[in-house]
């Protein structure tokens, strides 16, 4: 076995790059690149080329020690010819990225989901190591989600199990990415709150998040978390509205799944204990009551990490 892989998680607003240690599944190296406005697939491939040759040139490695590059991207798949088949958050649609990234890499390269990614990286060595029926559900730009069952990964019959985020949780409500109306993810994401602190205070509400607002650039988990801290009334008003929504979702999941455990990560959720804590209590609330008594709830453990780390072992693919 060759000593390094590189993993990549391709998300809404970032790509992230990793030399990853096979051995020992330690990040030698990452490498970021901003996707939020930069989308499309002409654009990704520049960034994923421009990023693999930074991180060889950095790490000094070269392509010979590298097993295979493992991509998760943020959107349905199809695995067996690595294409993204549609990504709305990525702008990408019938992108053909495994072979477009072999006429430049002659080394294997493989496709998986974000979520699933994420799900192999908690279970090798996160949140979910002690566990073969678990599900992940990361909140971040969209709401995503992996079903691990009996140790395997639930694909489904068109390899899109998973969708949490499309779950239609209001017939005549808001548009989300997918073209449907009333996803989760148009109430319970990181952007859906965003949106809704930006309409608010375009409205004329008032709220300490401002102080942190620059011009052009956009609400993170970390303003968030800095505005909930000082008690402000507006972003507590959007979080909780959120985590209404969320815990909702969770609850139709351990009702529906009856999992041992549901893993909770993504920048909203790391930055935001507030967010997780009225989340797990509130999901608890509305389960029923006999796989509530049971079900554990933890913070996915590999932070930012957890896509890149799976993405690299993409290659086993046998959790
Ligand atoms: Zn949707």
């Amino acid at each position: 076995m060759k000593k390094y892989s590189i993993g990549i998680d391709l998300g809404g607003t970032k790509i992230l790059i990793a030399l990853v240690d096979k051995s020992s599944g330690e990040v030698i190296g990452v490498i970021k690149k901003k996707t939020k406005k930069e989308k499309g697939p002409t654009k990704i491939i520049k960034k994923l080329l421009e990023g693999i040759k930074e991180l060889l040139d950095t790490f000094q490695i070269n392509l010979n020690n590298i097993s295979s590059i493992g991509i998760g991207a943020a959107g349905q798949i199809d695995r067996n010819n690595g294409i993204i088949l549609g990504a709305p958050n990525l702008d990408c649609f019938d992108f053909k990225i495994k072979e477009i990234l072999s006429e430049h890499f002659s080394i294997p390269i493989y496709l998986g989901n974000d979520l699933e990614v994420a799900a192999i990286g908690e279970q090798k060595f996160g949140a979910g190591k002690n566990s073969s029926d678990f599900v992940c559900i990361f909140v971040g730009t969209g709401v995503g989600s992996c079903i691990v069952k009996n140790g395997n990964i639930m694909y489904g019959n068109t390899g899109t199990a998973g969708e949490i985020g499309h779950m239609i949780v209001d017939l005549n409500g808001r548009p989300c990415t997918c073209g449907a109306h009333g996803c989760l993810e148009a109430y319970a994401s990181r952007s859906a709150i965003e949106t809704r602190i930006e309409g608010a205070l375009k409205k004329g509400r008032s709220s300490c998040i401002s102080e942190y607002l620059e011009e052009g650039k956009s609400i993170t988990s970390g303003m968030i978390k800095k505005s909930i801290d000082r008690n402000d009334e507006l972003v507590l008003q959007c979080v909780n509205e959120a985590s209404e929504y969320l815990s909702g979702g969770i609850a139709s999941i351990v009702n529906i799944i009856n999992p041992e455990l549901i893993i909770l990560g993504g920048g909203l959720i790391d930055a935001v204990d507030y967010f997780y804590n009225e989340t797990v209590k509130k999901a608890r609330l509305k389960s029923l009551p006999i796989p509530a008594k049971t079900i554990k709830f933890h913070k996915a453990e590999l932070g930012d990490y957890s896509g890149v780390i799976g993405a690299a072992f993409l290659e086993d693919r046998i959790l």
